[in-house]
């Protein structure tokens, strides 16, 4: 049996928006809305989702890099989500992120090989010698030549410079990390580069990984399992090959629907969907997806469709799917 690393339930964020003369908060944005979700040891588990879906928010929740509004996060049994920054500290070995943009991430006025070393320093890993050794190690692991480490990030390509950032999460030896939109800042050339680094990494070091992206294409290669989000909540959750091959959300068939097919042969109708994502503040009743679903009905507004496991794992959140995957769906009039 598989064995849980990380198990979130019921996770909110939501971010106070102030205003008025005593700038108290006047309305929350939602940002993360009641996901539940677990991730298993050893394996990579993508969250998918358009841009303010809440897919990052809950990468940095779990990591308590910002306090869950409610919720519990337990990290291999251990229910983390009241722990305080010092009792948060000694699993900070074990939870590291690589972070979307490597050039912003990175100190631009230290050079690479203190950038690297500097979680080693925080932890008080080994005396100076024994970081420097390990900064090595890790730039070799991660393809970047030790000379380097003398230089600082400018003098890097925007792939190098996320390699060092992938040398500073590895550094410490985690088990599990969060991987934040790690190559969409880096040209397409580089992208299968850094993603197939991450795969070794995950062999060789035995690691977890959970992934963000905004691309399903991006993680369909990397991924044993994708969660869908939406507005703040989950609305799909499928091991990566029946999501590819059997999408029953609306939203999980829009986003695949517009992804280019290589083989002019094979024809697919792609779903346009209308409108911008609602605002997180005011998100609409019932099924948040509503207004941009071409099957929503009126129950759909009245109603908040729970994610539910359809069978075997596969996990989704609308009125119209039901138990072994079968659908009724009916286009709105
Ligand atoms: Fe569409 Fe309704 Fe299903 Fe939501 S619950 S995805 S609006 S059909």
């Amino acid at each position: 049996m598989k064995k849980s690393i990380l198990e979130v339930k019921n996770l909110k964020k939501y971010f106070p928006v102030v205003g008025g003369v005593f700038s108290k908060p006047i309305a929350w944005v939602k940002a993360v809305d009641d996901v539940s979700f677990n991730i298993f040891e050893g394996e990579t588990f993508s969250l998918v989702g358009e841009s303010g879906s809440g897919k990052t928010t809950t990468g940095k929740t779990i990591l308590k890099l910002i306090e869950p509004t409610a919720g519990q996060i337990i990290a291999e049994d251990i229910d983390i989500t009241n722990y305080s920054a010092s009792e948060m500290r000694p699993l900070r070995r074990d939870m590291q992120i690589i972070f979307q943009d490597p050039y912003g991430s990175l100190n631009p006025r230290l050079p690479v090989g203190e950038i690297i070393r500097e979680p080693l320093v925080v932890h008080r890993v080994g005396n100076k010698k024994e970081q420097e050794e390990r900064v090595v190690e890790a730039m070799q692991v991660v393809g970047l030549r030790p000379e380097y480490l003398r230089r600082y990030p400018h003098e890097f390509s925007g792939g190098q410079r996320q390699r060092v950032g992938i040398a500073r999460a590895i550094v410490l030896n985690p088990k599990f990390i969060v991987a934040d939109e790690p190559v969409s800042a880096l040209d397409a050339s580089i992208q299968s580069q850094v993603l197939n680094l991450l795969m070794d990494l995950q062999q060789k070091l035995s690691l977890t990984y959970l992934f963000v992206a905004h691309n399903l294409a991006v993680v369909r290669h990397v991924s044993d399992r994708i969660g869908v989000m939406y507005l703040g909540k989950l609305m799909e959750i499928a091991d990566t090959m029946e999501l590819f091959n059997n999408p029953l959300h609306p939203y999980t068939q829009a986003l695949l629907s517009a992804i280019p097919i290589p083989d002019p042969e094979i024809k697919k109708e792609r779903i346009i969907l209308e409108g911008d994502i609602p605002s997180p503040i005011n998100p609409p009743s019932g099924c948040v997806f509503r207004t941009r679903c071409i099957y929503a009905q009126d129950i759909c507004a009245e109603k908040m469709p729970q994610l539910v496991d359809i069978g075997s794992g596969h996990f989704t959140a609308c009125h119209f799917v039901k138990k072994g995957g079968k659908t009724e769906f009916t286009k709105k009039s």
